[in-house]
């Protein structure tokens, strides 16, 4: 470790990929090579990374990504049960239907979960990278939901209407649209007016407001009272920057990954995190802060 850690109070999120891939293949994916060759990847050592991420910061966040988490619901059930009710817990997934696996088979699990579950971040892209279920299983699930939609490259933006109405009529439906990660850099994250997907939304929807940090940003929206977010993030986790108050250098983490091989990496390009050092991570005030209100 080249610094000692920093992170926000209640600890950096902890995403963990689990250990099933999702079998589509968005062109955006970084994480798709690593569901190749399935070697090494255990549900059982990324519970053991669990217990040690909730032993130094136990009321932290636990984002459930991969691949999909809920391609395999008993041993999904397994890791939820494992994170101790101090925690938030959000779940990114497609809500896979299959022969195997009911709508009804998700909807129980989602009513078995719903003390434990924060949120389902549920991926629909405008243009179809993914298998969907039918839009009918979101509103029967037991807990709260978002639609999650990478705008990607040259999206067609004709088809932005429609894909809101879409959801519009959906009760308890939210969608968040996400700049492609991968092509995010410090100069354009908080860029406007080249920004064309953010000139879009604004055509289009009623915008509210601006809530940013040093790694990620929403611009908010009204959609006939359907909330829409537009947010940016770089495609990294660790910001490296000194102290001015004691002249200490610090890399400060915003999200910890645990692979589905257990092990704990403190940025998405493989870097190990240093467990011993972050078991004495310096904690700093939320820097995420609403940057621009506007009155409705
Ligand atoms: S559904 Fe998610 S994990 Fe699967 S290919 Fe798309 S982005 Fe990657």
């Amino acid at each position: 470790m080249r610094h000692p850690y920093k992170t926000r109070e209640s600890g950096a999120t902890v995403t963990i990929f689990v250990p099933y891939d999702c079998h589509n293949h968005c062109p955006f994916c970084i994480n798709k090579e690593e569901y190749a060759d399935l070697t090494g990847f255990s549900a059982e050592k990324i519970c053991k990374s669990i217990d040690r991420m909730h032993a130094i910061t136990p009321r932290c966040d636990f984002v459930f990504t991969g691949g999909e988490p809920l391609a395999n619901l008993e041993s999904l059930q397994v890791m939820l049960d494992h994170i101790p009710n101090t925690h938030k817990i959000y779940i990114n997934t497609t809500l896979p239907v299959s022969a195997q696996q009911s709508e009804e088979d998700i909807v129980a699990f989602t009513r078995r979960n719903k003390h434990k579950i924060t949120c389902m971040n549920v991926s629909r892209h405008m243009q179809k990278y993914v298998v969907e279920s039918n839009d009918t299983l979101l509103s029967k699930l037991a807990v709260p939901f978002r639609i999650n939609c990478v705008l990607y490259k040259d999206y067609p933006n004709k088809d932005l209407l429609p894909y809101m109405e879409r959801f519009r009529v959906i009760p308890g439906a939210s969608i968040q649209f996400r700049f492609d990660y991968t092509a995010t850099t410090p100069d354009n994250l908080y860029e406007e007016d080249g920004d064309v997907i953010l000139q879009d939304l604004k055509k289009i929807a009623r915008y509210t407001g601006l809530d940013g940090c040093r790694m990620r940003c929403g611009f908010h929206f009204d959609y006939k009272g359907m909330e829409l977010t537009y947010h940016k993030t770089l495609p990294y986790s660790t910001i490296v920057e000194t102290d001015p108050t004691n002249g200490v250098t610090y890399d400060i983490l915003y999200d910890i990954l645990i692979k589905q091989n257990g092990d704990i990496h403190s940025d998405w390009d493989g870097t190990l995190l240093d467990v011993e050092a972050y078991e004495k991570v310096i904690f700093e005030p939320y820097d995420l802060r609403w940057l621009e209100k506007i009155a409705s």
